[in-house]
């Protein structure tokens, strides 16, 4: 069987390539070793109880509506329906007072102002600098291959928006974050964002992503029926433009002729062949030490797959409620609008746990808990049965409990309850509501999409230099592998993990440019837009 192109997993990065490639006239196959395609975009009905349903991976969509590919390949019209609750993020402080994210930014500042007149004003005066930064140069610089990192340094150099965003950058999110905020739950919610993006608080180079958070108008999305609807939207538009998905479906080895990725064969000893490229949507390890043959493999890439680096702070535990009734927060009794909160943060008080969190994680201990989550039936009632709910808390948690990942097996039910009295002190009456529940770990995570190795759900830290044009590694930052029509197309990939489908986005235009088919779509390169500045 002979394709245009294969490409190994069919995460989302990896459906955003393959709809690509249709759309200019390839044909494309796609090859899961799940039997559903979509890898973090994962909506499981409980087995035990028809209609509950759950979204086991990614839930909290960032901006998806504003994704260049959300709208090239129509997925509104294929059944991905986007919610974006007003009040977006509420940290419930054990007072009951909230400090409040909403997407009409004024309410956001008079939030802030309620804690402390002068962040407000920070707020708004990071907000008015970085806006500009965001729009013209770091949302541009996500959608396209990334540039060399000294070249990028000479164009930003030449404008006050670029200067800006290096002298940010040089601080860590923790130095940016004391230097400019004064109240410490205003600092602790700070730097709980920068913690969902697992960037680790005390890295230098990162300094700007508080920044960015501030001033991003993209907030936190839903997809309506599931994060599967989305799955199942690119895989219509993966049918749509004639390409082809096999599930159940294991690549065993990258086959290679003459120094030219040539096609896969399966672990059943099916050989696909491809006329120009392989894609892999795996993580470095799974793509050049398991997938090519040591002997086609120069030492140096081998050396840079091999230490390629996972987050440490990255994995979480997740606990999953079916309900009678949604939890009522008693911070609802102090502030009604509490009662329409879409994510909801529990356990952050003041930002020293931070330091306290990195630390059990070092060491494989349980840190003292802090979680969020989200009634998802609240906003979208198609989830549970009719007059019932669901609910989730995650918690990030270590992959090696005690030192050893086995260790989850035997402790995740007695973690699963002991997250579940915590949620309760703050919404009285859950308990009693909860019809029956279910939790994943860390290593579940790994055990079901193995790309998340060690439970690291962003495929790849950003630490050791694993960012832009040097993600995953030095030489291999543009999509590219070591051998002529080998590519990267996943989260391992810039601009990273979490569902941005930036990466298979980006891959696209390497793929197309380098085959010399033309794509109407792309943007223009980094280079031009940077140095418009
Ligand atoms: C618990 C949890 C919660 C999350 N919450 C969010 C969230 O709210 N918002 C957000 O944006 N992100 C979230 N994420 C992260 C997000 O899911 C990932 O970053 C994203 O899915 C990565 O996309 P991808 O396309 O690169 O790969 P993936 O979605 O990981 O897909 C990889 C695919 O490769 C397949 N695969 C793996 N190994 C092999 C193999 N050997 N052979 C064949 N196929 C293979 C897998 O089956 C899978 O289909 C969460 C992740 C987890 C685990």
């Amino acid at each position: 069987m002979t394709y245009d192109g294969i490409i190994l997993g069919a995460g989302h990065n990896s459906l955003v390539l393959q709809a690509y490639l249709g759309r200019a006239g390839l044909k494309v196959l796609c090859l899961d070793r799940r039997h559903v395609a979509g890898g973090g975009l994962a909506t499981e009905e409980d087995p035990r109880h028809p209609g509950f349903l759950h979204n086991t991976h990614s839930f909290y969509h960032r901006a998806l509506t504003h994704a260049p590919w959300y709208r090239d390949l129509k997925l509104e019209e294929k059944g991905a329906v986007y919610l974006e609750p007003d009040l977006n993020v509420a940290l419930i402080l054990r007072s009951g007072d909230t400090l409040e994210w909403w997407t009409d930014f004024e309410k956001t500042a008079a939030s802030f102002g309620n804690f402390s007149v002068k962040d407000e004003a920070a707020l708004r005066r990071w907000r008015n600098d970085f806006l500009p930064i965001v729009e013209s140069i770091l949302v541009p610089e996500s959608r396209r291959p990334p540039l060399p990192p000294e070249r990028r340094r000479q164009l930003l150099e030449k404008s006050a928006e670029g200067r800006l965003l290096l002298e940010v950058s040089a601080l860590s999110p923790l130095e940016f974050v004391l230097r400019e905020f004064e109240n410490p739950v205003i600092q602790a919610g700070l730097l709980f964002f920068n913690g969902l993006r697992e960037v680790d608080l005390r890295c230098r180079g990162f300094g700007h992503h508080i920044a960015a958070l501030l001033a991003s108008p993209g907030k936190a999305q839903m997809c309506i029926g599931g994060s599967a609807a989305l799955a199942r939207a690119l895989v219509s538009a993966v049918h749509e433009s004639g390409g082809e998905i096999r599930l159940q479906t294991t690549p065993h080895r990258i086959l290679v002729n003459a120094g030219k990725a040539t096609g896969v064969e399966t672990s059943d000893g099916t050989r696909y062949q491809a006329r120009h490229f392989v894609a892999s949507g795996l993580n470095p390890q799974q793509t050049f030490l398991e997938l090519i043959d040591a002997d086609l493999l120069p030492q140096q890439w081998r050396d840079k797959a091999r230490t390629f680096r996972y987050n440490l702070l990255a994995p979480l535990f997740a606990l999953h409620l079916n309900l009678h009734e949604r939890p009522r927060y008693s911070a609802a009794l102090k502030n009604a609008e509490i009662e329409n909160a879409f994510m909801v943060i529990l356990g952050l008080e003041h930002f020293e746990q931070f330091p306290e969190i990195v630390r059990c994680h070092q060491e494989g201990k349980i840190p003292p808990t802090v979680m969020w989550g989200s009634c998802p039936t609240h906003f979208d009632s198609s989830q549970a049965p009719a007059g019932k709910h669901t609910a989730f808390m995650w918690e990030k948690l270590p992959y090696r409990l005690n030192g050893n990942p086995l260790q989850w097996d035997a402790y995740k039910q007695e973690h699963g309850r002991a997250m579940l009295e915590r949620w309760s002190q703050y919404a009285p009456g859950l308990k009693d509501s909860v019809i029956d529940s279910f939790v994943r770990s860390p290593l579940d995570t790994e055990r079901t999409l193995p790309n998340m190795q060690g439970g690291d759900l962003l495929v790849g830290a950003f630490t050791d230099g694993q960012v832009g044009y040097n993600r995953p590694f030095e030489g291999a930052g543009h999509y590219r592998g070591h051998l002529s029509g080998l590519y990267l197309c996943g989260a391992s990939c810039h601009p990273g993990g979490n569902v941005t489908g930036l990466a298979g986005y980006n891959c696209a235009q390497v793929i197309l440019n380098d085959l010399g088919v033309g794509a109407e779509w792309a943007p223009p390169a980094a280079e031009g837009v940077i140095s418009q500045l």
